[in-house]
């Protein structure tokens, strides 16, 4: 039994248990204190002094960094703490780049939230002189970083130390000079950071922000020479409708299929779809590896975060990748192969967009491997963020939509496709077709619970594939994936197959999904909407899927078959030798 203690906020009498501070106390409570550096998933850092109370006896403290204790008497808004607070608004706005008009970030960037709610309308402080100002940096494939926004909270940092176990980004210089930048101040595309987006997901302001294609998708949409086809990942759907005041978790992929239509893109299938090919291959390729006992443990693929970090931190193991690729770049080629003759499109004129939930997807569609004669499979990847933004300039009012559905046959998907968005979803749907490969029986319970959860980042479930014992590792983010990597090199691995997601939780988590930095229940709730809709699908496994069985029959003919290597399976950079590999 826990034990519950009070303290006293503004006079009313609040219990708490284990919060680890005085802000989650407040904010349990229903009320809440601004912040800038405060991020619940990353360590405390007690750097903006935004979330000040005044602590009876105690004087002015930092409500992120005081621990509650039973009997405190604390005032969230005192002349005190509002003075503090709207002299950091000043201080950090007379060194910033108040370009709100054009920024990326407007309407969503805390420090503009802030300052319009603290009524700061002139600043005490001379402005940053001209030559102050640092160039923007947009090399990445995935992020443009302006740190003349940067408020130096942190969060950036924590969040690739702490996810990632990467430290790409770090502080450099002192005083006025402080500055965030990449691994020994060179741009960030060509360090290596692995695209996840993380960081920008925690930024509070315009400093690091997606780099957005929505430009170049209208320009596709509005030629009328070209037919532009949309598909979208699972993780998509249940995050969408937060940016149109729906709930996390609420499934709006009838909404976003009438979404899509209405913004002008000619046919919408589904990510979901190419999950599921996925897994027929994936699933095939870990029976193949197990009867032959090679390049176990099999990694997952679909992660191109994590895909990028193994290339370049660990090339020595790109043998025990999975050779498919991700659902993404697996429908992509299926589509422009498929579509031309199936609905009457010259493949020159076939167009195929991503709708993803992660930034590293926008690195992914241009690695020079996924693409035919030069042309990309996938041409342009936008985020759930971008498609929101869209769907609002197109002066759509999402919530009234009719749902609508997709366009057959890519669109069909099974309820393992749709896992895929969680961490553990991976390794559960290849689970339910392996298990049936191999033992030509029917698994009837097809719910794997212990694979699931977001936030347990490394689970080892034991399964039982008719006499074989076979132990499926599920981890996310890099960092915790790294201490996997190094108990096979130090050859104590007890598991057959290693499910990497970079993003805490997964892609349900990804970096361009709408931010919920604040606020980490949402995760689960989205992961609930997914599992959700999995259970509602009359088609649990992906070999079930009857569109799949079709384009087995009569185009790829079986799993692995030389023509589904042509199509769905890849090669990776050793990049110290400056090749691909085949594994
Ligand atoms: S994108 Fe990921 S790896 Fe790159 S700097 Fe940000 S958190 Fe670090
Ligand atoms: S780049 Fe963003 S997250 Fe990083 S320190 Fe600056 S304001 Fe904070
Ligand atoms: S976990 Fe998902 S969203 Fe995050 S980097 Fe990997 S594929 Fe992208």
């Amino acid at each position: 039994m826990t034990d519950k203690k009070t303290l006293f906020i503004d006079g009313k009498e609040v219990e708490f248990t284990d919060e680890p501070n005085l802000l989650e106390v407040i904010r349990k409570a229903g009320l809440n204190v601004p912040t800038f550096c405060y991020r619940p998933d990353l360590t405390t850092f007690g750097a903006c002094r935004m979330c000040v109370v005044e602590v009876e006896g105690r004087g002015i403290q930092s409500s992120c960094t005081m621990p509650p204790e039973a009997g405190l008497k604390i005032h969230i808004n005192t002349e005190k703490t509002r003075r503090i607070r709207k002299t950091v608004l000043e201080l950090l706005l007379a060194n910033h780049d108040k370009s709100c008009l054009t920024c990326e970030k407007s309407g969503k960037c805390e420090l503009q939230q802030y300052a319009e709610e603290y009524g700061i309308r002139k600043i005490r402080y001379p402005d940053k002189a001209e030559e102050d100002y640092l160039p923007i940096d947009d090399s990445s494939p995935s992020l443009v970083r302006d740190m003349n926004k940067c408020i130096l909270c942190g969060a950036c940092v924590r969040a690739c130390t702490e996810f990632q176990g990467h430290s790409v980004l770090g502080f450099a210089n002192r005083g006025s000079k402080t500055v965030v930048q990449p691994m020994n101040g060179r741009p960030l595309g060509q360090v290596d950071c692995v695209n996840c987006g993380q960081c920008a997901a925690v930024c509070p302001t315009g400093a690091l922000t997606i780099k957005s294609d929505i430009e170049k998708v209208w320009a596709e949409i509005t030629n009328p020479n070209k037919k532009v086809v949309v598909q979208m990942a699972p993780a998509t759907r249940v995050a969408i409708g937060e940016i149109f005041g729906l709930e996390p978790g609420e499934n709006s992929i009838g909404k976003m299929n009438a979404a899509l239509r209405k913004i002008g893109f000619d046919l919408v299938f589904d990510t979901n779809f190419g999950a599921d090919l996925t897994i027929m291959e994936e699933a095939t390729e870990f029976l193949e590896r197990l009867k032959s006992g090679q390049n176990l443990p099999i990694f997952t693929s679909c992660c191109p975060a994590w895909v990028k970090y193994l290339e370049d931190q660990h090339p020595d193991m790109l043998h025990h990748l999975s050779s498919c690729k991700s659902p993404m770049s697996m429908l992509s080629p299926v589509l422009k192969a498929l579509v031309p003759e199936n609905f009457g499109i010259a493949r020159e004129n076939l167009v195929v967009v991503g709708i993803m939930p992660c930034t590293a997807k926008k690195y992914e569609c241009k690695r020079p491997e996924l693409a035919k004669d030069g042309v990309p499979d996938t041409d342009y990847v936008l985020t759930t963020q971008e498609l929101g933004r869209m769907i609002k300039e197109a002066g759509i009012d999402f919530n009234a939509l009719t749902p609508e559905t997709h366009d057959s046959p890519f669109g069909e998907y099974s309820g393992a496709g749709t896992i895929f968005g969680a961490s553990g979803g991976v390794a559960e749907a290849a689970v339910r077709t392996a298990y049936e490969f191999a033992t030509s029986e029917t698994l009837n319970d097809v719910d794997i619970k212990e694979m699931r959860g977001t936030s347990n980042r490394c689970k080892d479930i034991e399964l039982d594939i008719k006499g074989t014992k076979v132990v499926v590792r599920v981890v996310s983010t890099l960092k915790e994936a790294e201490k996997s990597i190094q108990e096979i090199k130090d050859g104590k691995a007890q598991f057959q197959m290693l499910e990497v997601m970079a993003c805490p939780g997964g892609c349900i988590n990804g970096g361009g999904q709408p931010q919920s930095c604040n606020d980490s229940s949402i995760k689960a709730e989205r992961a609930k909407g997914l599992y959700k809709e999995d259970a509602e699908l009359p088609v649990r496994k992906s070999h079930y899927n009857p569109s799949i069985r079709k384009l087995y029959n009569e185009y790829l003919e079986e799993p692995s078959s030389h023509k589904a290597h042509e199509l769905l399976h890849t090669l990776y950079q050793d990049k110290y030798k400056g090749s691909y590999k085949d594994v």
